[in-house]
């Protein structure tokens, strides 16, 4: 007898309408029709069935502080939020704010988000928060974390065993932030530093590199070549590298995306955030994203991510994957039909990849989380953010426009 039978639904991987059994919080089988018994039928109606959205760069500590930011620059937003740590932080307002964006995030349909964590504050209280409302949302959403440096490694001397302090305490990934520290040269010795404390404790990594309109900043180069060095290839993700937007051409494509590639590193762009906080600085404006399309057709593994929402880099943001993956679209010049579905990966697939998700997607086995949206194409659910239906987490839905106050049925 199953849990749970979805029927009549089409999916991003399947040619024609299927139906999908589910059976102890896992999905039992996906074929064109299931005749077996089940506790509970939806009829899908021929809908769109994807699995949840994932985020794989955000920052869950300074989420929904509605910080203004009026030159709408990095700096800024770094300045001010160094400020918001100063005044206004603690570990109950971070999990007040993270917990309210994640349940927002869940109705959404996303159900893992890695959140990069703060560690230059000496008493770790976005840390403390996060680690604790990780656990405590752990039959809804994946969280994972990322002790990320923001003021820079070297910003402080404290700074490595408060990094280190995080990790014990339950951080998961170790971050970096080279274009932010003092000398260009300590930005290649704290990823150095860093991969060694991945590499020692077996973690994964996430850098914010390069994320600047400077085309000298290159950091994304040392950190492939490390990677290679200290065979952490597929476990590395860079995140950002918007100065290769403004890097010669030549280099990029003959030299780094190849190297990248080599590397099995990841890469993160984070389209809203990126096109509003580059490019203030160069004529003729350039796109500030990194070349996503050159990037995948080189075999690299892209995702594309929210990074912010009403924080102090960016005042809008609505946990919107479509959103993201249509400015990604826009931005990239990935809008052929098949191009459309590379991007629509982008926010699933491709960063469940980075982020190591374990039974993620819709075949027999995976974990039956899964999202019922009120669209029949992915091309028409991208063009319409469309409405999530329904939000099934582990077999049992859980939310969805179609879920009344007081009731369970579609
Ligand atoms: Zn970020």
């Amino acid at each position: 007898m199953l849990d749970l039978l979805i029927a009549n639904v089409h999916t991003p991987q399947h040619k024609g309408p299927v139906d999908v059994a589910v059976a102890d919080g896992k999905i039992a089988e996906v074929a064109p029709r299931i005749e077996a018994a089940s506790h509970r039928t939806i009829d899908g109606a021929g809908r769109l069935l994807i699995p949840p959205f994932v985020d794989a760069h955000f920052h869950l500590d300074s989420v929904l502080t509605r910080v203004p930011n009026s030159s709408g620059t990095l700096r800024e937003g770094i300045d001010n939020w160094a400020l918001y740590k100063q005044q206004k932080l603690t570990v109950e307002d971070v999990y007040r704010r993270a917990s309210q964006y994640c349940e927002h995030a869940f109705s959404m349909g996303i159900q893992a988000i890695r959140s990069h964590v703060d560690v230059c504050d000496p008493q770790l209280r976005g840390a403390r928060a996060l680690t604790q409302l990780k656990r405590d949302l752990a039959d809804r959403i994946d969280i994972q974390l990322v002790a990320f440096p923001q003021d820079g490694y070297y910003s402080a001397p404290q700074v490595r065993e408060q990094l280190l302090s995080a990790l014990d305490m339950g951080v998961d990934v170790v971050g970096a932030i080279p274009h932010n520290e003092p000398m260009y040269r300590q930005g290649s010795e704290s990823l150095h530093e860093l991969l060694l404390i991945a590499q020692e404790r077996d973690l994964l990594v996430d850098v914010h590199c390069d994320e600047s309109d400077d085309p000298n900043s290159r950091h994304v180069e040392t950190l492939a070549a490390l990677t290679a060095q200290l065979g952490l290839q597929g476990r590395v993700t860079a995140s950002h590298i918007t100065a290769t937007a403004v890097m010669d051409p030549y280099y990029v494509s003959r030299k780094l995306i190849p190297m990248l590639a080599a590397a099995g590193l990841h890469v993160i762009c984070n389209p809203l955030i990126n096109v509003h906080l580059g490019g203030h600085f160069t004529h003729p404006k350039h796109r500030a994203m990194a070349p996503l399309k050159d990037l995948l057709a080189a075999g690299v593994n892209v995702a594309c991510a929210q990074d912010c929402n009403e924080d102090p880099w960016y005042p809008l943001g609505n946990a919107d994957m479509f959103e993201v993956a249509r400015m990604g679209a826009h931005v990239g010049h990935m809008m052929g039909l098949e191009a459309l579905h590379t991007m629509f990966d982008t926010v699933t697939v491709n960063p469940a990849r980075i982020m190591r998700l374990s039974g993620y997607g819709l075949t027999a086995g995976c974990r039956a989380n899964m999202v019922l949206l009120r669209a029949t194409s992915v091309v028409e659910a991208l063009r319409t953010s469309a409405t999530r239906e329904l939000i099934i987490r582990d077999g049992a839905v859980r939310g969805g426009a179609a879920v009344p106050p007081s009731g369970n049925r579609l």
